[in-house]
């Protein structure tokens, strides 16, 4: 062991101690659920993305089981090179049916294909134009990609701010850049408003560009059936790619780009976690084939996800909790100050509510919130007991 850089490590560790940024997991000790069991005590949940409740469905958890019956548990190789089963292609089918769009390609994750698409499409004779608050997976995917992007030179707008976005527009065209990409999260992950997509993508026509959405915290949430924001506008066949996640709301694992065909096939060939690391456990892609019968047949996990989430935003607004103009299921409750939000998120620990202090880097600094998400497994009383620990904590507090 390297003695200076288990010192530089105690240190860094220390200093995020310092800073009330440390993170420790908790750890759950039943399935994912409204009401589960975390570090030995039982809590209400209100920091899961298992939006529909479908992370522990019984015909979601059957269909696993049925698929390792009959494949096993592993693909056995990279998909390209033979890791993909007639399993793995049904369920792209499947989503490119539900996503209306020509084709879909799986990465393992929703990181992985922000990751694994962005460096694909884009050149050094390309730009990237941004929102500021877009999630971390695309400041990656972007950051490997040979195109121009920084800040620095201007090309990340404030959220959701269309004056900026057109004056980025204008300003690569006098460039004469090759491509203009613009992409924006479909729902933002952390403050949980919509981004304004008839506008980005009425800007993009005007000036030529191309439109990438991640929609992680859309599937499932918003639009016909849940297929996204895009559907949610009816701009069905005027975004050129669209990213969801099967991780939040499909239950399972995994993340896949929406496009044409020509994208597929671009993606197939250039798109480097999809070249170089192994594909889905074939129960993985027969357990989200389950969940998307689910959401394309049964509207009522949807219909009690959007029931709990007006009733959960009005409550707290009433008692004169600040949830930050947030439009969707993710309703965060604003704090400010790191310590602050952390003490919080103790005190209703104690009161036998887990909602996660979300802190830089996740978000700005001295813009901490508890991240609150009400979802489809949450019956009414769960969310009553939860509101009343709000009101407790707040009352201490003051
Ligand atoms: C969660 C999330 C991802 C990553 O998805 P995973 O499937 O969990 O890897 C990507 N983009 C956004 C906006 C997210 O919220």
């Amino acid at each position: 062991m390297n003695s200076g850089f288990e010192g530089w490590l105690s240190d860094q560790l220390q200093l995020l101690r310092d800073q009330h940024l440390y993170k420790t997991p908790k750890i759950l000790e039943t399935p994912a659920g409204g009401r589960v069991r975390m570090n030995g005590k039982e809590v209400v949940n209100l920091s899961s993305n298992n939006y529909l409740g479908l992370a522990n469905h019984p015909k979601v958890r059957q269909a696993a089981l049925d698929a390792i019956e009959r494949w096993g548990v592993g693909a056995g190789a990279v998909r390209w090179i033979g890791g993909t089963m007639t399993v793995h292609q049904e369920l792209e089918e499947r989503l490119a049916k539900f996503k209306h769009t020509e084709a879909v390609l799986v990465f393992t994750g929703g990181f992985t294909a922000n990751s694994g698409c962005i460096p694909a499409v884009l050149t050094d004779k390309d730009v990237v134009i941004s929102d500021e608050l877009n999630h971390a997976s695309i400041i990656d995917g972007v950051r490997l990609s040979a195109a121009e992007y920084r800040k620095s030179n201007g090309w990340v707008y404030g959220h959701k701010d269309m004056d900026q976005l057109e004056d980025c527009l204008k300003r690569a065209n006098e460039k004469g850049f090759a491509k203009k990409m613009i992409i924006t999260d479909g729902v933002f992950s952390m403050d949980g408003d919509i981004a304004p997509m008839p506008d980005i993508v009425r800007l993009a026509e005007q000036y030529d560009a191309l439109v990438m959405i991640d929609d992680a915290h859309a599937s499932g949430v918003l639009g016909e059936k849940g297929a996204g924001t895009t559907s949610h506008f009816g701009l069905t066949g005027r975004v050129d790619i669209q990213l969801g996640t099967l991780s939040k709301a499909l239950g399972v694992i995994g993340g896949y780009i929406a496009g044409s065909s020509n994208l597929k096939e671009w993606l197939i060939n250039r798109g480097r976690p999809y070249l170089f690391s192994t594909g889905h456990p074939p129960m993985v892609a027969a357990a989200l084939i389950a969940a998307l019968d689910i959401m394309e047949n049964d509207p009522e996990p949807m219909k009690r996800l959007w029931d709990n989430t007006r009733w959960w935003k009005k409550a707290l607004a009433d008692e004169g909790f600040d949830t930050m103009g947030s439009e969707t299921p993710i309703t965060p409750v604003y704090v400010g100050d790191e310590a602050k939000a952390q003490l919080m998120e103790k005190m209703l620990w104690d009161e036998g509510v887990y909602a996660l202090a979300i802190v830089f880097p996740t978000v700005g600094r001295g813009k901490a919130r508890l991240r609150t998400m009400p979802s489809a497994a949450h019956t009414h009383e769960d969310l009553a007991f939860a509101l009343e620990a709000f009101k407790r904590v707040r009352d201490k507090l003051k």
